[in-house]
C-alpha cells in the first residue's frame, strides 16, 4: 500500500511510514494512492461472511502486501473481537451498535487495530515511539485501553479540563505503566493544536520519536471501514437503497465511509450529523468552510470546530463542492433536540440513545421524511451508559455499569495538570 500527502500527491510513502509518522512533514494528511473496488465475487459471498472474515478481506484489499497475510489475520482476529449488531428501531431506520468493545465506544475499533499494526511495524524496525493523543473524551479512553502494556509505545493523552465525563476521565487516568494523562486548562481544539505544534517542532522531533493516535492516523481509519460492510451485510436481504448516517466531530468515521464507498460498497448517501458545531453541514449548504471555536454540548465527543479529516473529504472529491454535496447530506441539532430525541426514543421506540447516537437518529429521521423508500443505518458511536449521568436527568435509566466499567470507576486516578501553552507541554515531554 502506498500513501500520499493531501498537500503533495507526487511523493509517496509505504504504510509502515504513514502509520509510524502519522502526519506527513508538509502538514497534510496521508491518503491511499490507490483504492481498487472489491470484486463482485466478494459482494456475492458477503452475506455468508463473518465480521472478521469481512474485515480481513477489506483490509487486504486496501493494504495489499504491506504486511504478511497471517499477521494481518491475527491482528484482525485479536482487535476485532466483538460484535457490531444492527438493530431495527423504526421503519427504515437501523442502529449499528459499534459500542460493544472494552471502552463502550466505536473508537475501540480504530485504537485496537492501530496499536497492533503499529506494534508490528515497530518490532520489525526495532524502534520505540511516543504516541500523542488529543481527546475530547472517548478517543483517549479507547487509545489507553488499546495501547496499554505495548512495550514499544508510550502514550501521552491530552484532554480538556472539565469537559469530559467522570467515567471518561477515569478511562483516561487510571492506567499507569506506559499511559500518561495530561489535563489541559483549555478546550479540545487547544489540545489538538498542542499535538499539531509538537509534530511540527523540529527540536522536539530530534529528541523524541513522536506519533499520533488521533484519526489523522490512517491506521485508525482503515478498521472503521470494516463495519460499513458489516452493517450493509445485515441489511443485504433488503432491495432498497442503503444510506449511512454518521454522528460526526473530526469526521474520521465519515471518511472511513468514503473509504468503504471507494472500495465498492454501494452506499447511496452519507449523512453527516453534528451538534451545533456545524461547520461541515454549513459547508455542504454554502460551499464555504469556516472553522469555529468549539462549543461545549451534551454530545461532547463531537465538540469540534476544526474537523481534522475535512481535507481528506476534500481530497476524495478533488475539492469540488458540487460532488461532495451530492454524496453527503448534512444536519445539525442543538442539545434541546438531542434531549427530545433521547426522551422520545425511550418512550416511543423503547431504545435508549446516547447523545451522539441521538443526533444521528434525528438526522436519519429528518432525511427519511423526504426519502421514504430508503434504508438508513445510523452508526451508534457510544453505549448510553457512558452518559448515564446526563441521560438520567431526562429518562428513567437505571441499568448498572458493566463490571469492567465499575472496576475502572473504582480505580485511583493519576493525572498531571498543564496550561494550554505549547511550551509547557514541550518542557514536560523533554523532561520525561
Ligand atoms: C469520536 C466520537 C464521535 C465523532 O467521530 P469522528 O470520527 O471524530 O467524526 C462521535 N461519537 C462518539 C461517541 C465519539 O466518541
Amino acid at each position: 500500500m502506498k500513501l500520499y500527502s493531501t498537500n503533495n500527491k507526487s511523493k509517496t510513502v509505504n504504510l509502515s511510514s504513514a502509520v509510524l509518522q502519522s502526519l506527513p512533514e508538509d502538514n497534510g494528511l496521508y491518503m491511499p494512492l490507490e483504492i481498487s473496488p472489491l470484486p463482485s465475487s466478494f459482494f456475492q459471498k458477503l452475506p455468508s461472511l463473518s465480521f472478521q472474515e469481512i474485515s480481513y478481506l477489506v483490509a487486504k484489499q486496501l493494504m495489499g502486501d504491506s504486511i504478511p497475510n497471517h499477521t494481518l489475520k491475527s491482528i484482525i482476529d485479536d482487535a476485532i473481537n466483538f460484535k457490531a449488531p444492527l438493530i431495527t428501531v423504526d421503519e427504515n431506520i437501523h442502529i449499528l451498535e459499534l459500542f460493544h468493545g472494552p471502552t463502550l465506544a466505536f473508537k475501540d475499533f480504530g485504537a485496537r487495530f492501530m496499536s497492533r499494526l503499529m506494534n508490528f511495524f515497530l518490532e520489525k524496525s526495532g524502534k520505540k515511539v511516543t504516541v500523542l493523543v488529543a481527546t475530547s473524551g472517548d478517543t483517549g479512553g479507547a487509545v489507553a485501553s488499546g495501547f496499554f502494556n505495548q512495550d514499544n509505545i508510550d502514550v501521552v493523552i491530552l484532554y480538556p479540563k472539565g469537559k469530559v465525563s467522570t467515567l471518561q476521565e477515569k478511562q483516561l487516568t487510571t492506567w499507569g505503566h506506559n499511559i500518561k494523562a495530561l489535563e489541559i486548562d483549555g478546550n479540545f481544539d487547544d489540545c489538538q493544536q498542542i499535538v499539531k505544534s509538537a509534530f511540527l517542532d523540529p527540536e522536539l522531533n530530534n529528541s523524541i520519536n513522536l506519533s499520533s493516535a488521533n484519526s489523522i492516523n490512517i491506521a485508525r481509519l482503515i478498521p472503521q471501514s470494516f463495519y460499513y460492510f458489516e452493517g450493509y451485510k445485515q441489511l443485504s436481504h433488503s432491495q432498497k437503497n442503503i444510506n449511512f448516517c454518521i454522528p460526526s466531530g473530526n469526521f474520521g468515521n465519515l471518511t472511513a465511509g468514503l473509504l468503504a464507498k471507494n472500495l465498492g460498497l454501494p452506499i447511496n448517501q452519507l449523512i453527516a450529523a453534528t451538534n451545533i458545531n456545524d461547520v461541515v453541514p454549513k459547508y455542504l449548504k454554502t460551499g464555504e468552510f469556516n472553522p469555529i471555536e468549539a462549543h461545549h454540548t451534551l454530545s461532547n465527543a463531537m465538540d469540534i470546530g476544526r474537523p481534522s479529516n475535512f481535507n481528506r473529504i476534500m481530497d476524495f472529491y478533488g475539492s469540488t463542492w458540487n460532488k461532495v454535496k451530492k454524496d453527503i447530506k448534512g444536519y445539525s441539532y442543538n442539545d434541546q433536540v438531542t434531549i427530545n430525541t433521547i426522551v422520545e426514543g425511550n418512550s416511543k421506540l423503547g431504545y435508549v440513545f446516547d447523545p451522539h447516537t441521538a443526533i444521528g437518529y434525528t438526522a436519519a429521521k429528518e432525511y427519511n421524511t423526504q426519502f421514504k423508500e430508503e434504508n438508513t443505518i445510523v452508526l451508534s458511536t457510544a453505549h448510553p451508559i457512558k452518559f448515564k449521568n446526563e441521560i438520567q436527568k431526562y429518562i428513567d435509566f437505571s441499568i448498572p455499569y458493566p463490571t469492567t466499567i465499575q472496576y475502572t470507576l473504582d480505580k485511583q486516578s493519576d493525572k498531571k495538570q498543564l496550561s494550554n501553552n505549547y511550551n509547557d507541554f514541550k518542557n514536560y515531554l523533554l523532561s520525561k
